[in-house]
């Protein structure tokens, strides 16, 4: 494919070989070529062609450099590497994006590629993609050196929680994303490179440089703004999902009106417009795995006995009653089995120590591995079952918060921080978003409290009365 943007030089030795959707940057340095990124299949026809145009040889292609994994910047190269034998690098972490070739080098955090007379320096900065790069080098144009920098992931879109799930990506990412964009703020940079053409506003400035005076691509003043807005992009899109996406557990079920952690509970939270079920995962003495909150059934059968000494059989005859309403208990099978496919949340919390495997491979069997979290009062059991299956998200269920919890909870991997209501406010919740960190509620004794909780900008609570939730949500969303 000829390209929707003609090939031509930005500033010393830097040229552009891409399209409008996927760009592509040449370095013709003294000792052959080297391309910063390649795009989608199709671009690897136009990069041979521009390179051609532009008076160069593809056959002295050395080095190819990926801002990241994502198709529109690495479909091309397996075609590429085919051509030149160039040797491509890579962020270690981005090796599930890409197809049809094998990095020769990954990258590591501030290391220099140098070829001839050119070196680049690349910096880790995660977010975007788990194992985004951004770049720096000099240019020289006339008397005057310039710095170029290209920031390796700036599209805030692929850190949508849709994309998210699909993609397996971890909520993390936008912590990650924010303080990348802080750390490349410090850097001084005179010629915004774009990995995307309209990020530098490329064609409009290689339409400029054909008759302008200066060179329209040197602009000091492009960098840091340009950041600025990425960052509030995404500020903007995890506020909006916190009042697009807010999930209404019903916990335990509708647990105010019907006995709680029952089918009957559950069916009468959905009713009542919960998008969310909360329930609590335990063992019983034969092994099977139930969903009961208490240690005893005294509470919910007045009879005073312990779950794990209880069979299944033995569980299951005891009614639990409440407001005239009786059921029984349920397990988690059953409960998948029941309510898995349907476009809700799911929040596990496991009680019990030692069934972390068991859970983790119902809900990956079930298929709602995408769709739920799993929570604990124990850091332990959920640090076990984010070790036992990554992919899972993981909550932690804390009466109160401070720093060193949370630091605790990311070093895991956790995505959810789950205090106790009293303890939210929007001040809190922002700077938990702001470390890529999902903000539920619990405790929420009254509808005053579930108010103040809604208003903070957090993504969701669990509560007894998600009647009243999904009422005052309705009436907030008019
Ligand atoms: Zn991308």
């Amino acid at each position: 494919m000829i390209s929707d943007i003609t090939p031509f030089r930005m500033i010393g030795n830097l040229y552009f070989v891409g399209t409008y959707a996927a760009s592509s940057h040449l370095l013709v340095t003294s000792e052959g070529l080297m391309l910063i990124d390649t795009g989608y299949d199709y671009n690897a026809e136009t990069i041979v062609d521009s390179v051609t145009k532009l008076g160069f040889d593809i056959k002295d292609l050395k080095y190819i450099l990926h801002s990241h994994g994502h198709g529109d910047h690495t479909d091309a190269t397996a075609a590429l590497v085919a051509l030149t034998g160039a040797k491509t690098f890579l962020g270690r972490e981005d090796l599930r994006y890409i197809k049809g070739f094998t990095p020769d080098v990954f990258y590591e955090d501030n290391m220099t590629v140098r070829l001839g007379d050119t070196q680049i320096r690349c910096v880790f900065t995660p977010g975007h993609t788990e194992g985004a790069y951004s770049f720096f080098f000099d240019v020289t144009e006339g008397e005057n050196r310039y710095r170029c920098g290209m920031f390796g992931g700036a599209g805030p879109n692929q850190l949508k929680k849709d994309y998210m799930h699909k993609r397996g990506v971890s909520y993390l990412m936008r912590g990650e994303f924010f303080k990348s964009i802080e750390r490349m703020k410090q850097e001084h940079v005179d010629v915004f490179v774009g990995n995307h053409a309209w990020h530098n506003h490329t064609k409009e400035k290689a339409a400029r440089l054909l008759t302008a005076a200066e060179n329209p691509f040197i602009d000091p003043t492009e960098w840091v703004p340009f950041l600025e807005k990425s960052a509030e992009k995404l500020h903007e899109i995890i506020l909006d999902e916190s009042r697009t996406h807010f999930v209404n557990y019903a916990h335990r079920g509708a647990s105010e009106y019907t006995p709680e952690n029952t089918e009957i509970a559950f069916e009468t939270g959905l009713k009542m417009g919960a998008n969310g079920i909360e329930t609590d995962v335990r063992r019983t003495k034969d092994g099977v795995l139930v969903l009961h909150h208490d240690e005893t059934t005294a509470r919910l059968a007045g009879v005073d006995r312990a779950v794990r000494d209880l069979t299944l059989d033995e569980l299951c005859a005891l009614p639990f009653e409440k407001n005239g309403v009786t059921d029984h208990a349920m397990t988690l099978e059953d409960f998948l089995r029941k309510f898995g496919e349907y476009p809700i949340t799911f929040a596990i919390e496991l009680k019990d120590e030692g069934i972390e495997q068991d859970v983790a491979d119902l809900l990956v069997r079930y298929g709602v591995a995408g769709k739920c979290i799993v929570t604990s009062f124990h850091f332990d059991y959920i640090k076990n079952i984010k070790a036992l299956a990554p992919a899972l998200r993981v909550g932690w269920l804390v009466k109160d918060v401070d720093e060193e919890k949370v630091a605790a909870l990311m070093a895991i991997g956790g995505e959810e921080i789950c205090p106790r209501a009293t303890e939210i406010t929007p001040e809190r919740v922002e700077n938990w978003h702001r470390l890529g960190l999902n903000v539920r509620a619990w405790g929420v004794a009254d509808e005053a409290l579930m108010r103040a909780v809604y208003d903070s900008g957090a993504d969701g609570m669990t509560v007894n009365f998600p009647d009243k939730l999904s009422t005052y949500i309705i009436a907030q969303q008019a």
